[in-house]
C-alpha cells in the first residue's frame, strides 16, 4: 500500500496511488453527530486543481486498466469483498460514528458495499450477445466498452453501500474513477479506497479527494477529461448537474430524494402494516432517500393504525448508534437536525396535530448530539408542504383517504417517485397498484426502505433523471457503449 492516509487525525486524498494533501492546503472538521465533542478527523478541503489532478491521473490510468481482462478486474472486486467482509466490523464503528446510524444497521450497510463488489466481480464474465443474422458467413454480435473517467458523487446516507453500488459497476466495466464522498462522511469513503488499495486496484484507477460539493464537484462536473458523471443526492443539486453536463455532453445518472407513499388497506394485517410503517419512517433516522414519509391510511382502520403507530414511536430508543440498546440514531447534523424542527413547525402551522414526538432531545447522553424524536403527524392533508417536500428525518404525516381509488391517487400526487409500498391481502388492488403507481419501486407489504443489490434500482419523476438504473446486472449499461460488430468471415 502507498503512503497512509492519515497522519495524527487528519485524512488526505488518494490521487495516483498516493495519499496527498489538497494544493490549498486547508482541512476541515468531521465530528461525531451523536456526541459533537468527538473529532472524527481533519479532511482535505480540496480545490478544482485537487480534482484536475485527480482527472489526469484517472485519464493516465484509463488505457491499461480498459484493457486488463475483465476476469482479472473481477478477481481484484472479489478481493475488495473479502477486505470489507473482513473489516466488517471496524467499518460500522467507523460508519456509526461518522454518520449516526445504529450499529446493526451500519452491519448491514457494510455487508451490502461487500455483497455489491461481489456481484459485479462476477459480471466481469459476461460482455454483449450474439445475435442470428440473415447472412449465413456473418457473425453478428455486440459487445460492451468502458466510457472512460467516471465521476461517482454521493450522499452521506449510505456512505459505504452507495459509493460501492457505483464503483463496483463502473470498475468492472474497465473505467477508471473519480470518487468525491458526501462532505460529512469522507472517512468511510477513505476506507472503501484503502481495501481497494489492499486488493491490488493499479494506481490511478480509484481516485478519491474530500470537499464542497460547489467547488471540487463543480469542477468534476464542468471537466472536459471527464466523460459521465454518475450522481446521488438531493434534486436541487442533481438539477444543476444535469444543466451543466449538458454544457461538455457528458453522460449522467442521477438518482435524487423521495417522497414515498405507504397506503394500508383495511383488510391488511394491523400489526404487520404497522411495523412496516415504522420501519420504513424511522430506520436510519428517515434519513433514507426510500424512507416512508407519507402514510395513506383508509378511513375504517385509520384509528387503530394510529393508535398502533404511537405505541410503536413512543417505545424507540434514542441515541448513540455504539449503544447496542439504542434503535435510532441522530440527525446527521445541525442543519438537518433544524430542518426537522422547521418541519415539525411548519406541519403544526399547517393544521397537522402532533400526535407523539415532535421535540428535540438534550436530556442526560442526549445533551452532546442532535437526536430528535420520532414524530407521528395526523390530520395531514396531500398538498400540505409536510406531504410533498423531503424532510429527510423520522417524522411521518397520515393522510386519510377514502378508499382504494384515493389512496393510489394521494400516492401519485407529489413531484417525486422514488418507492411506494401498499399493505393489503387483496391480490387485485396489489396488481392495481403496482400498476398505478408511478414510482421506480413499488413493494407489497414490504417496507418503502430495503432494496435487494441484484434488481435494478431507480426512481421516476424529480427522483431520478430516468436515464439509466443502478444495481443489478442492468448497472453496467450506464457504464458502457455498446458496439453491434457485423464479421463477415466469407
Ligand atoms: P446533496 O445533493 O446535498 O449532495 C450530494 C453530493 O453532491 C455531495 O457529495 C455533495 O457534496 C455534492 N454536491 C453538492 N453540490 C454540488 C454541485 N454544485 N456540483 C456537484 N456536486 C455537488 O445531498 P445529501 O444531502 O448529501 O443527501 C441527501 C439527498 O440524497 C436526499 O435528497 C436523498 O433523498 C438523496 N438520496 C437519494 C438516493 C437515491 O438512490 N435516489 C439515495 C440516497 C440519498
Amino acid at each position: 500500500m502507498a503512503e497512509v492516509a492519515v497522519t495524527e487525525k487528519e485524512y488526505r486524498n488518494l490521487i495516483a496511488g498516493e495519499w496527498v494533501a489538497s494544493l490549498g492546503g486547508e482541512t476541515y472538521e468531521d465530528r461525531n453527530p451523536a456526541d459533537t465533542e468527538e473529532l472524527i478527523g481533519r479532511f482535505q478541503s480540496s480545490t478544482r486543481e485537487d480534482i484536475q489532478q485527480a482527472v489526469k491521473a484517472a485519464r493516465e490510468a484509463l488505457p491499461l486498466w480498459a484493457e486488463t481482462p475483465a476476469p482479472e478486474r473481477g478477481r481484484i472486486l472479489h478481493r475488495v469483498a473479502e477486505a470489507v467482509e473482513k473489516q466488517k466490523e471496524e467499518l460500522a464503528t467507523v460508519l456509526t460514528r461518522e454518520e449516526g446510524k445504529t450499529l446493526a444497521e451500519s452491519r448491514g450497510e457494510v455487508q451490502r458495499a461487500a455483497d455489491i463488489f461481489r456481484f459485479f466481480a462476477s459480471l466481469g464474465y459476461l460482455n454483449g450477445e450474439t445475435i442470428h443474422s440473415a447472412d449465413r458467413d456473418l457473425l453478428l454480435f455486440t459487445f460492451r466498452e468502458p466510457l472512460g473517467v467516471v465521476a461517482v458523487i454521493t450522499p452521506w446516507n449510505f456512505p459505504i453501500a452507495i459509493p460501492a453500488w457505483k464503483i463496483a459497476p463502473g470498475l468492472i466495466s474497465g473505467n477508471t474513477i473519480v470518487f468525491k464522498p458526501a462532505q460529512l462522511t469522507p472517512l468511510i469513503g477513505i476506507r472503501l479506497m484503502e481495501a481497494l488499495e489492499q486488493s491490488g486496484i493499479p494506481k490511478g484507477v480509484v481516485n478519491m479527494v474530500s470537499g464542497s460539493g460547489s467547488v471540487i464537484g463543480d469542477e468534476l462536473v464542468a471537466n472536459p477529461d471527464v466523460d459521465a458523471i454518475s450522481f446521488t443526492g438531493s434534486y436541487e443539486v442533481g438539477r444543476r448537474i444535469a444543466q451543466k453536463a449538458a454544457e461538455t455532453l457528458k453522460r449522467t445518472q442521477l438518482e435524487m430524494g423521495g417522497k414515498n407513499p405507504l397506503v394500508v388497506l383495511e383488510d391488511a394485517d394491523l400489526d404487520k402494516a404497522v411495523d412496516i410503517t415504522a420501519r420504513g419512517a424511522f430506520g436510519a433516522t428517515g434519513q433514507a432517500c426510500t424512507a416512508t414519509s407519507r402514510a395513506i391510511i383508509v378511513h375504517d382502520i385509520l384509528e387503530p393504525f394510529v393508535e398502533k403507530l404511537v405505541e410503536r414511536a413512543k417505545g424507540i430508543r434514542i441515541g448513540n448508534g455504539l449503544d447496542s440498546e439504542v434503535q435510532m440514531g441522530p440527525a446527521v447534523n445541525e442543519e438537518q437536525l433544524e430542518k426537522d424542527l422547521e418541519y415539525i413547525q411548519i406541519g403544526r402551522d399547517e393544521g397537522a396535530e402532533v400526535a407523539i414526538g415532535g421535540q428535540r432531545l438534550t436530556d442526560g447522553h442526549h445533551a452532546k448530539g442532535y437526536f430528535v424524536e420520532a414524530t407521528v403527524f395526523t390530520d395531514v392533508r396531500a398538498e400540505m408542504r409536510i406531504a410533498q417536500e423531503e424532510i429527510f428525518g423520522p417524522i411521518v404525516g397520515i393522510i386519510e383517504a377514502r378508499d382504494f381509488d384515493q389512496a393510489v391517487e394521494i400516492a401519485n400526487q407529489t413531484v417525486y417517485g422514488l418507492t411506494a409500498c401498499i399493505c393489503t391481502r387483496d391480490l387485485e388492488r396489489a396488481h392495481l397498484f403496482v400498476r398505478k403507481t408511478n414510482a421506480g419501486v413499488i413493494k407489497v407489504n414490504r417496507p418503502t426502505v430495503g432494496l435487494e443489490l441484484q434488481a435494478p434500482f431507480g426512481g421516476m419523476k424529480h427522483s431520478s433523471s430516468e436515464t439509466f438504473k443502478e444495481q443489478g446486472k442492468d448497472a453496467i449499461q450506464f457504464y458502457t457503449r455498446l458496439k453491434t460488430a457485423y464479421l463477415g468471415y466469407r
